[in-house]
C-alpha cells in the first residue's frame, strides 16, 4: 500500500473563493480587460501560430517586448508560467540542503510553501505593528543567520508597503545571500530596481503580466537577473514552460505603452479614493487601522474582519479575509464607491 509523504500527505488544493460575484476585489487583480483593440489583434495572432510545434523555449519575442517595455535588455529576462513557476523554480534550484532561506512576514504566502514543498530550512522576519521593513535589522539578522536566500515583495503583498529603491540596494549590497525582490506590484510605485540589476551579483527581480498588466489569464512572470543567474535560471526551468499562445499575446500586450500607462493612472487614483475613503470611515474607530499602500490594494486591520467580510459577501462583494486584516483591492470607480458605501452601511448599523 502506497503512502504519501509526510510533507505532502496533508496538503489540500489551492481554492480561490467559490461562487460569483457582482465585484471582486480579493486577487489584486485589474479590475478592466484588456482594451478590444488589442483583444483583435490577438485574433491576428492566433491564426499565425504553429499549434503543432513546441513553443519557442526562450519565448524570444515576448521577452524582447517586455525588456523592451521597461527598457532593460533582453539577456537579463526568462520568462515564466507565472511568476509562481519561477518563484518554486528559483527556490527549488538556487538553494540545496542545509541551506536556509529567510522570508519577511507578513508576506506572500507561496513563497514558504514553495520552500516546504523543497524541503528547505526557512525562518521568518517578523515586520513591527507599523507593518514597515526595518531594513537595517534585516540585514544584521541575514548576515548573522547566514541567510542563503532572502525572499520578499517590495511593494508587498499583502500590506502595501515598500521600502526605497535606496534601501533595496543597501540590503542587496551589504549580504552575501540571494537577494529576490518580487515586484508584482512595482508598476504601481517608483522604486525598482530593474535598471541596476547588472551592478549585483546576488539579485534576482520577478515580474508579472497579473496585476497593472491584466493579463492573468496568460500566467505570464518574468524573472530579471545578471547574466549567469539568467542562464542558471534558463538551464533549470523546464523546456516549454511557456505556451505559444500565452508567448504571442503576451508581446503584444507589453506594446500598448499608452493604454497600459492610463490604466496605471487610473488603478493609483482608485487606490487612493479607497484609502481615503476608509480612513474617514474607520479613521475615527479605535479598533480599526488603515495602512497607507504604494500597491493596487488597501490593507486594514479591524476587530470585526470576519463580519465586514461575510457582510459584503452577502451583497456580492469579495475582499480577501486574512485573519484580523482585510486586504481590498483598487477595482473601478464604481467598485470602489461600493465597497465604501456597503462599509458604511455596516459600520452604522
Ligand atoms: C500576484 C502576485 C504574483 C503574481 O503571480 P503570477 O503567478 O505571476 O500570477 C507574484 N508575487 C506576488 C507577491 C503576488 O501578489
Amino acid at each position: 500500500m502506497y503512502e504519501l509523504n509526510d510533507k505532502i500527505k496533508n496538503l489540500e488544493p489551492y481554492e480561490p473563493i467559490s461562487g460569483t460575484y457582482q465585484i471582486r476585489l480579493d486577487a489584486n487583480e485589474c479590475p478592466v480587460n484588456l482594451p478590444d483593440e488589442v483583444r483583435r489583434e490577438f485574433a491576428a495572432r492566433l491564426q499565425e501560430i504553429a499549434f503543432n510545434r513546441y513553443p519557442d523555449p526562450m519565448a524570444g519575442r515576448l521577452v524582447d517586448s517586455f525588456a523592451e517595455y521597461y527598457n532593460i535588455k533582453p539577456t537579463l529576462v526568462t520568462a515564466g508560467n507565472g511568476s509562481d513557476e519561477l518563484i518554486f523554480l528559483v527556490e527549488s534550484a538556487f538553494m540545496q540542503k542545509g541551506d536556509k532561506m529567510l522570508v519577511v512576514s507578513p508576506d506572500f504566502s507561496m513563497y514558504n510553501f514553495y520552500s516546504s514543498i523543497c524541503e528547505v530550512q526557512s525562518a521568518s522576519f517578523l515586520k513591527g505593528d507599523s507593518l514597515e521593513i526595518d531594513v537595517d535589522a534585516l540585514i544584521r539578522t541575514i548576515n548573522r543567520d547566514k541567510i542563503d536566500l532572502v525572499i520578499f515583495s517590495n511593494p508587498c503583498n499583502p500590506t502595501g508597503k515598500g521600502i526605497t529603491r535606496a534601501e533595496a540596494e543597501k540590503l542587496v549590497s551589504s549580504v552575501e545571500a540571494l537577494v529576490i525582490l518580487d515586484e508584482a506590484y512595482m508598476d504601481f510605485w517608483t522604486e525598482s530596481l530593474l535598471d541596476k540589476i547588472e551592478d549585483y551579483s546576488n539579485l534576482i527581480i520577478f515580474r508579472t503580466a497579473s496585476k497593472l498588466v491584466g493579463a492573468a489569464a496568460l500566467r505570464l512572470g518574468f524573472a530579471v537577473a545578471n547574466p549567469a543567474i539568467s542562464k542558471a535560471i534558463k538551464a533549470v526551468k523546464s523546456p516549454y514552460n511557456v505556451n505559444s499562445v500565452s508567448q504571442a499575446f503576451g508581446e503584444v500586450i507589453y506594446r500598448q505603452k499608452e493604454t497600459l500607462k492610463n490604466r496605471q493612472k487610473m488603478i493609483v487614483n482608485n487606490k487612493e479614493m479607497l484609502y481615503n475613503g476608509l480612513v474617514e470611515l474607520c479613521g475615527a474607530r479605535n479598533d480599526c487601522t488603515v495602512y497607507s499602500s504604494v500597491a493596487n490594494f488597501v490593507f486594514m486591520k479591524t476587530g470585526c474582519s470576519r463580519e465586514i467580510w461575510e457582510y459584503l459577501k452577502r451583497q456580492s462583494i469579495v475582499v480577501r479575509l486574512m485573519g484580523e486584516y482585510l486586504r481590498i483591492t483598487a477595482g473601478t470607480a464604481e467598485e470602489v464607491n461600493a465597497v465604501l458605501r456597503a462599509l458604511g452601511a455596516f459600520f452604522e448599523r
